[in-house]
């Protein structure tokens, strides 16, 4: 650590909190805080939704806008410890988790990586998604060369496969289990963060 990073800490309000929070190390808190500020051209403190089409990552994922709205979820505009908030779902789980963190859930647990997944199948939030929601969410995914009677069919069969309790829609204990082969803990982990 040089004079540059501790420059840096010390233009972050409540590092140690987010630490604790997040369980991100203060170098990569420093490194976010950085793209956070790159982000914010106007420099205002805060980022608004246009301010994160600049993020490549999020650019290229299909599910851009939905993952975006996550970040604006109560508000209109997305402070430093908002946005690291969020970016915690996507830190990648490493072997060695920090001591002091050990015993609360971490922010990027598959649980907590799961439950993000999970709303933004979830528009209404009412705990379950919908044949229309999932299918809402494959289109996005699929793209064009899909037919709407395919996309149809993958969808009516996703939900049978996942439905347990013949609601004809996915709670998050249906959604958790139908993923439980499935390597989440790599899907939403973004490199970035590493
Ligand atoms: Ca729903
Ligand atoms: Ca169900």
């Amino acid at each position: 650590m040089g004079s540059q990073s501790s420059h840096h800490l010390s233009k972050i309000p409540d590092m140690e909190a987010i630490r604790r929070e997040t369980g991100f190390s203060q170098a990569n808190i420093v490194r976010l805080h950085h793209r956070f500020r790159a982000l914010d051209k106007e420099d205002k403190g805060y980022l608004s939704k246009k301010n994160f089409l600049c993020i490549g990552e999020l650019a290229v994922n299909p599910l851009c806008d939905r993952i975006i709205d996550a970040f604006f979820e109560n508000s209109e505009s997305v402070d430093f410890r908002s946005f690291i908030h969020i970016l915690a779902h996507f830190r990648p789980i490493e072997e060695d988790k920090p001591k002091d963190l050990s015993t609360q859930e971490l922010i990027n647990s598959r649980k907590s990586k799961l439950k993000f997944a999970f709303q933004l199948y979830d528009q209404d939030k009412d705990g379950k998604i919908s044949r229309n929601e999932l299918l809402e969410v494959l289109r996005m995914m699929v793209g064009v060369q899909v037919t709407n009677e395919q996309l149809a069919s993958i969808t009516d069969r996703a939900i049978q496969e996942a439905d347990l309790d013949g609601d004809n829609a996915i709670s998050f204990d249906e959604f958790t289990k139908s993923l439980e082969k499935m390597n989440i803990e790599h899907k939403m982990s973004i490199r970035f963060l590493k």
